[in-house]
């Protein structure tokens, strides 16, 4: 059995304690060693999230150096590992960010180890659609990414402003590639994974934290409004009770 870990759901992005009844892993050794690997064999993970109302299975596969023990082969150094289950690494995000951003974002991740070239392409369509939707671009100022990013220059502090720059410059080298055949620039794994991870930041600090504030600034005014309703209601109270007290003293007196 192995021992609770620590773990962050990757469809609903719970974190929780995963215990035994929530996991498995098996081993299988490959009944061949003649490959250029040697000793190998499959490590099957699978987790149950236990959030029920999730309860989506994460499950990956990894391909493995085996290690003989005595009377049994166990699972060594992983020389690969194949998620299964969920298909790429992008987070969940919330409804109340436009369906098409979350799809160019979500198409980003899936292709982003298969072919880092179009995830990073998917990666600047996505930060047009970002720009255009937040910051409300309108349509007569609308083309080219270059000239819409300096319409909101402004607004962005020199961080974003060169984040975003990346993100453009490294999304054309795909987007362009047809123009001109002979020049052949790569984009590795890992190059696109950081333009993946400035969307996501993207994600966050404009569409989540100005949906925080809203529902702040909503919490707020209901808070004042309750507040002042209080006040009306203790006000016409004791003017009823001054009128009580009125009578009450009116009749003591006869
Ligand atoms: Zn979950």
């Amino acid at each position: 059995m192995k021992t609770p870990f620590n773990w962050q759901c990757a469809f609903c992005g719970q974190t929780t304690t995963i215990t035994s009844p929530n996991f498995d892993e098996q081993f299988h050794r490959i009944e061949t060693s003649l490959s250029n690997h040697g000793d190998i064999g499959v490590l099957v993970a699978a987790i149950a999230c236990p959030n029920t109302e999730c309860a989506e299975l994460t499950l990956s596969v990894g391909l493995m150096k085996a290690v003989r023990q005595p009377g049994l082969w166990v699972s060594g150094q992983a020389l690969r590992v194949f998620p299964l289950l969920p298909r790429s690494r992008a987070k969940p995000q919330p409804s109340y960010i436009p369906a098409s951003i979350r799809a160019d974002y979500e198409e980003a991740c899936l292709i982003l180890r298969d072919s880092p070239k179009a995830s990073a392409t998917m990666a600047r369509r996505c930060l047009q659609g970002i720009v255009r939707d937040f910051w409300g671009i309108p349509q007569n100022r609308r083309g080219n990414l270059g000239a819409e990013l300096n319409y909101i220059r402004e607004e962005l502090t020199p961080d974003t402003w060169d984040a975003i720059h990346a993100v453009r410059s490294v999304g054309d080298i795909g987007a362009h590639m047809e123009k001109d055949v002979n020049v052949v620039v790569d984009v590795e794994a890992e190059e696109a994974e950081l333009l993946v991870g400035l969307i996501e930041t993207l994600l966050s600090d404009w569409y989540v934290e100005r949906h925080k504030r809203t529902e702040r600034n909503r919490a707020l005014k209901e808070l004042a409004e309750r507040k002042l309703s209080q006040k009306r209601e203790a006000k016409t109270k004791s003017a009823a009770i001054g009128a009580n007290d009125g009578q009450k003293g009116s009749q003591d007196i006869s």
